[in-house]
C-alpha cells in the first residue's frame, strides 16, 4: 500500500515535473534495455514516450512473474454459457501463450504484422492477445458476433496477416455462429488474410476454407513444447489498435503503444484501483472494448494480478453469479459498467446479500454516466466504495476518477471525480477556446498535450485524421477533445453532461449515428434519415430515427410503414449488430433543419426527451420539428 500523500501535488508534479514523475512510474515494469528520454514532444501533438528504451508487454504481464508467482492463478475462465470453469497459473498461462506464438509465427506472422482476432470471452482471446504482444505483431481484437460489414471495414483496415477467431460465441444460452460472419467479412473486404486459425469450441459446426483456415487445436499439439521468446521492442513499437465509433461512418483504428502503454497501466493499478500481486481483479467487460483490453488482459497480469474473464450474462444462472465469483475467488478489485448495474438493480438484493464480499475493497464503474440512484443503490447494498471512472478507447486508462491509492477522498455521486494525474485537464469554451476556470461553468472537457503514457499514439496510419479530428476542434489551441461536455465544482469534481458531438452511448456501446444514418440510408426507400441518442432508464441511451421515404405517398399507409421500419431494423442489424438498432424508426415528410441545411440533431432529440429544444431560430422550418413532437405524443 502506498503512503498517504497529498493528492493535488502528485497531480501537479505529473504535470510540472513530468519527466521526472513518469521515470519513476516507469520503475514499475521490466526493461531490458532503459530508456534515454521520457517525452520526446517535439512534433506535438505526436509524443513519443520512453524513447530509446526496450520492453515487451507479454514479457511485463507474464513472464516476469514466473520468479515469484509462478504457480498462483494469472486467469481465471468462467462461462456460464458453457459450464466450463478453469484456472491458469502464470506458468501454465506462460506455456499457453507461447503455443499460440508458435502457432501465429508458423503462420508467418511476424513482427509489426496485425493480427485480428474475432472472438469469443474465452482463454484462447487472451492467449492470442499476449501471444501478439510476446512476438511484437500488432493485435486489433473485434468484438465477437459484430456484424459481417462492420468487421469487413476493420479488416480492410487493418489488413492482417493472420485472423485468429472461433466456431461460435454464446449469449443466454443462445449459440451466435461466427465463423459464417467471418467468412463473409472476408468476401467483403479487399484485404484477405492469408490464414485464419480456429478454435473450434464445439457449439457450431462450420466449413473450413482450404489452405486458409488451420484447426487450432490440432496445431497447438504441434507446438506443445514450442519455446517463444519476447521480442523486445522500442517502448513506441505499437502494441495494438481499437477500432471506434466517431463522427463520420469509417471507424478509427486507434494505435496504441508498448512501452508507454505498459507503465500507464502497471501505475493505474497501483494509484486507482489498488490492486495486489496475488490478490484477483475482477472486471466484467469484453475483451472487444477497451476496458477489456486494459483491465481484463493487461493491467491486472502486469500486476500481478489473478484475471477473471467471464462469459455469461449478469443474470444466469441467477442474479448472484458475479458475486459468487467474488466470493470464490476472494475478488479485491471489480470493474464494471453502470448498464450491468442497472440490470442488477431489478432483482433481489438477496442476490448480493448472500455472498461473502469482504475481500471486495471497491467497485469501479466505467464507460458511460452512472445516473445517481443507480450509484446510491449499488453502494448501500454492496456497503463498499463506489468510484466511477471516465475515460475513452483513446486515452486506455482514466482520465478523471479518485486516486485512492495516492491519497483517499470522498466519492460524490454523479462525478467521476478529479483528474488523473498526468492528465492536464482543461474545461474550454467551445466558441473561443477560452479556459473556463470559474466554478461550475460548462466547458469541453479537454487535455492539454503531451497525452499522458498509454493513451494513443495516433489514428492507424492516418495521423491527418489523428491531429484533425482530435486536436483541431477548439478555436485557437491545439489541445485533445474529448467530445464531451463537463463542469468541474469547487473542489476540483467534474460532471460530465454528455458529448458535444454525435456519438451516442447504448448500454456502454459507443455508436456514431453518422454509421447508423449511413446503414439506414441504403434501404432503397430512405432518402434521408436523421439518428439521435434518447435517453433509456436501462440502456443510459437509445438509437431513434427519422427518415423520410423517396415515395411520400406510402407516409398515409401504415402497413407499408411498419414493414419499412422493419427492413430498416433489419438492415441495421446485418450491418452494424443489434446494439445499433433503433428501438423505433418513424417516417416523416421533411427532417428540422437550420436555412444552411444543417440537422438539428439536437433540438430533435430534445423533442424526443421531452425537453425544450431551445433556440430555434436558425431554423428553417418549425412544422418539421412539430411533426416529430406530434409522433412522440
Ligand atoms: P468509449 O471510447 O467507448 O469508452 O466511450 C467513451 C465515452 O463514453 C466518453 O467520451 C464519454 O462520453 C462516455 N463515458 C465513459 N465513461 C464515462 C463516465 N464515467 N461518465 C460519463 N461518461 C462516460
Amino acid at each position: 500500500m502506498s503512503q498517504q500523500q497529498n493528492y493535488a501535488d502528485f497531480h501537479r508534479r505529473s504535470i510540472e515535473d513530468r519527466d521526472a514523475f513518469w521515470n519513476e512510474q516507469a520503475q514499475l515494469i521490466d526493461w531490458k534495455q532503459p530508456f534515454s528520454r521520457v517525452c520526446n514532444y517535439d512534433n506535438p501533438p505526436f509524443a513519443r514516450w520512453f524513447e530509446g528504451g526496450l520492453t515487451n508487454l507479454c514479457h511485463n504481464a507474464v513472464d516476469r512473474h514466473l520468479k515469484d508467482r509462478a504457480d498462483q492463478n494469472a486467469l481465471i475462465f468462467v462461462s456460464t454459457e458453457t459450464d466450463v470453469e478453469h484456472v491458469y497459473s502464470f506458468r501454465e498461462l506462460h506455456a499457453e501463450v507461447q503455443r499460440m506464438a508458435a502457432i501465429l509465427q508458423a503462420q508467418g506472422v511476424s513482427k509489426g504484422d496485425r493480427v485480428l482476432i474475432y472472438m469469443p470471452m474465452i482463454p484462447e482471446a487472451a492467449f492470442a492477445m499476449l501471444a501478439c504482444a510476446r512476438i511484437g505483431a500488432i493485435h486489433s481484437v473485434v468484438f465477437g458476433g459484430f456484424a459481417s460489414h462492420s468487421l469487413a471495414s476493420r479488416i480492410e483496415d487493418a489488413s492482417p496477416v493472420a485472423i485468429v477467431s472461433a466456431d461460435a460465441g454464446s449469449r443466454g444460452g443462445k449459440v451466435v455462429p461466427y465463423k459464417p460472419l467471418l467468412d463473409e467479412a472476408i468476401r467483403l473486404s479487399s484485404h484477405k488474410p492469408a490464414k485464419v486459425v480456429m478454435v473450434d469450441r464445439g457449439l457450431a459446426g462450420f466449413e473450413r476454407v482450404e489452405g486458409r483456415d488451420v484447426d487450432y487445436g490440432q496445431a497447438r499439439i504441434e507446438h506443445m513444447e514450442t519455446v517463444v521468446p519476447c521480442e523486445w521492442v522500442d517502448a513506441t513499437h505499437p502494441s495494438y489498435t481499437l477500432y471506434t465509433s466517431g463522427t463520420t461512418g469509417k471507424p478509427k483504428g486507434v494505435q496504441r503503444d508498448t512501452g508507454g502503454y505498459a507503465v500507464a497501466l502497471a501505475a493505474s493499478m497501483k494509484h486507482i484501483y489498488m490492486g495486489e500481486p496475488g490478490e484477483t481483479y475482477f472486471s466484467t467487460s469484453d475483451i472487444g472494448w477497451v476496458v477489456g483490453h486494459s483491465y481484463i488482459i493487461y493491467g491486472p497480469l502486469i500486476g500481478g494480478m489473478a484475471t477473471i474473464m467471464y462469459e455469461g450474462l449478469p443474470i444466469r444462472p441467477d442474479a448472484g453469479i458475479w458475486w459468487s465469483l467474488v466470493e470464490k475467488y476472494k475478488v479485491s478489485v471489480m470493474f464494471s459498467a453502470p448498464t450491468a448495474v442497472r440490470v442488477l438493480k431489478k432483482y433481489d438484493s438477496s442476490f448480493i446479500k448472500k455472498y461473502d464480499l469482504s475481500s471486495l475493497k471497491a467497485l469501479f464503474l466505467a464507460g458511460e454516466p452512472l445516473d445517481e440512484p443507480t450509484a446510491q443503490w449499488i453502494s448501500s447494498e454492496l456497503g463498499k466504495p463506489i468510484i466511477d471512472n471516465y475515460w475513452q478507447t483513446e486515452t486506455g486508462w482514466p482520465i478523471l476518477s479518485l486516486c485512492n491509492g495516492v491519497e483517499k477522498a470522498d466519492s460524490k455521486f454523479g462525478s467521476p471525480g478529479k483528474a488523473v494525474y498526468g492528465y492536464n485537464v482543461k474545461l474550454l469554451d467551445d466558441q473561443t477556446g477560452e479556459e473556463l476556470k470559474g466554478g461550475n461553468q460548462k466547458g469541453v472537457v479537454a487535455i492539454e498535450g503531451p497525452l499522458p503514457p498509454g493513451c494513443m499514439q495516433t489514428v492507424w496510419q492516418d495521423d491527418d485524421r489523428f491531429v484533425n479530428t482530435y486536436w483541431s476542434s477548439v478555436p485557437g489551441k491545439m489541445v485533445y477533445s474529448t467530445f464531451d461536455w463537463g463542469i468541474r465544482d469547487d473542489d476540483g469534481y467534474y460532471f460530465i453532461l454528455g458529448r458535444t458531438d454525435d456519438v451516442i452511448n447504448v448500454a456502454g456501446h459507443r455508436l456514431g449515428t453518422r454509421e447508423i444514418e449511413e446503414s439506414i440510408s441504403s434501404h432503397p426507400q430512405i432518402a434521408e434519415v436523421a439518428v439521435v441518442g434518447v435517453a433509456d432508464q436501462l440502456k443510459g441511451q437509445v438509437a431513434m430515427a427519422f427518415a423520410v421515404l423517396k415515395d411520400a405517398s406510402l407516409l398515409t399507409d401504415e402497413a407499408a410503414r411498419l414493414k419499412l421500419e422493419g427492413e430498416v431494423m433489419k438492415i441495421v442489424d446485418g450491418q452494424l449488430g443489434a446494439v445499433a438498432r433503433p428501438s423505433r424508426v418513424q417516417f416523416v415528410n421533411v427532417l428540422p433543419k437550420t436555412r444552411s441545411g444543417k440537422l438539428l440533431r439536437r433540438a430533435i432529440q430534445a423533442v424526443c426527451e421531452g425537453r425544450d429544444p431551445g433556440d430555434l431560430t436558425t431554423m428553417d422550418d418549425p412544422a418539421a420539428l412539430q411533426q416529430i413532437k406530434d409522433l412522440q405524443a
